[in-house]
């Protein structure tokens, strides 16, 4: 619909409710289908942005005096230059490195004490990698005391977080957001109970039935739904009622850091997920299996499938990168894994470290062969 309603009214579409000349940045988000959106941002816009994930960044404990080394690609991405706008308004010490420089931002970190990574957490684990392996350096002794990431799953799944407090000797916390409506709405305390809502004067949050759209009322202490919203504060595109086809747990007792807001846990993307003989999948959930055989496994899987899904025919088609200490039958432990923890058979493919692409934005999980 976005999409549709900017190929009729190039470049921000039919709901860009404020005139080209008022907008004083565009970004763009990459979606799911391949063709970019664009986002824009009126001065007004852009304060709000700031303002609003610096509030997530606090609670994640960036304060004045931290350093903080951005990991994240500075472009088009909602990732980029808000985040940094938001570092300079807690007050902290920006290092705009971004990504495609990795050696250069590991000598960054190094040379100025920076003590926060900002990342996604497939780079935060390749960077780590590349620390230990091409520099010579353990990670952990580098200094970083805070990772905080975001722009994808994973950094909510126990054995990847787990992977990347144990690399670089530091807390990990997460934050989730949407490119079409705000870089970072949800992020955790250091209570690390789920991300909390963070922007109600911002956005309203309502959880629906992901099949019949009727909205789900908070009065459980945990409820499960898709993710919608709708901007109240915003002069350049806002939307109303926006799916995000994020699955969600929300919990709506109160935080033991006292916080009393709504706390979130992505537990997929809608389109993400996989039925195997009735059985659902979330490719998250299988790298998670995976990511608890690291060492023997470097925690980078790829699942193929054949056509669009989300209905697999078993077994589910599993490739995973042998580490540096894979022991004997280590692919049919990992298959029996998934089987007990996921109810699904699959098969496991070992291919050699670094077969499967590196990213620095969001990890490719899923592989489809459409013909
Ligand atoms: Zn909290």
């Amino acid at each position: 619909e976005l999409r549709e309603s900017q190929r009729r009214n190039p470049p921000l579409g039919s709901h860009a409710a404020a005139p080209m000349e008022d907008v004083v940045r565009v970004h763009a988000s990459s979606g799911t289908t391949g063709t970019p959106s664009f986002i824009g941002l009126t001065a007004y816009d852009a304060s709000r942005w700031s303002e609003c994930i610096a509030r997530s960044y606090w609670a994640q404990g960036l304060r004045p005096g931290s350093v903080f080394a951005m990991g994240l690609s500075i472009g088009f991405f909602v990732g980029g230059l808000p985040v940094a706008a938001a570092v300079e308004a807690v007050g902290a010490t920006l290092l705009p490195i971004g990504t495609g420089a990795s050696d250069r931002l590991i000598a960054a970190i190094r040379a100025t004490k920076a003590d926060v990574l900002a990342t996604t957490p497939s780079y935060a684990i390749y960077l780590a990698e590349l620390a230990r392996e091409e520099m010579g350096l353990d990670p952990a002794a580098l200094g970083i005391r805070r990772v905080m990431v975001g722009a994808e799953p994973g950094g909510g799944v126990p054995a990847i977080r787990a992977q990347i407090e144990e690399s670089w000797g530091a807390r990990c916390t997460e934050a989730i957001g949407i490119a079409d409506l705000i870089t970072i709405h949800s992020a955790e305390c250091e209570a690390r109970d789920g991300c909390h809502f963070m922007v109600p004067d911002y956005l309203i949050m309502e959880i629906v039935d992901p099949e019949t759209g009727a909205v789900i009322p908070p009065d459980r202490p945990e409820i499960e739904g898709e993710l919608v919203f709708t901007h109240i504060d915003r002069e350049c595109n806002p939307m109303l009622r926006f799916r995000t086809r994020d699955r969600v747990i929300v919990k709506t007792g109160p935080c033991a850091c006292g916080r009393t807001g709504p706390r979130l846990r992505c537990i997929g993307r809608a389109d993400d997920m996989l039925i195997l003989r009735g059985v659902n999948v979330w490719p998250s959930a299988v790298r998670d299996v995976v990511a608890g055989f690291h060492p023997e496994a470097t925690g980078e899987m790829l699942i193929r499938v054949d056509g669009e899904g989300p209905k697999v025919d078993p077994p589910l088609r599993v490739r995973v990168e042998a580490g540096s200490a894979a022991g004997e039958g280590l692919a049919v432990r990992i298959e029996q894994a998934i089987r007990a923890r996921l109810i699904v058979q699959a098969r496991v493919e070992l291919v050699p470290r670094g077969v499967l692409p590196r990213t620095e934005m969001k990890a490719k999980l899923v592989e489809r062969n459409i013909s």
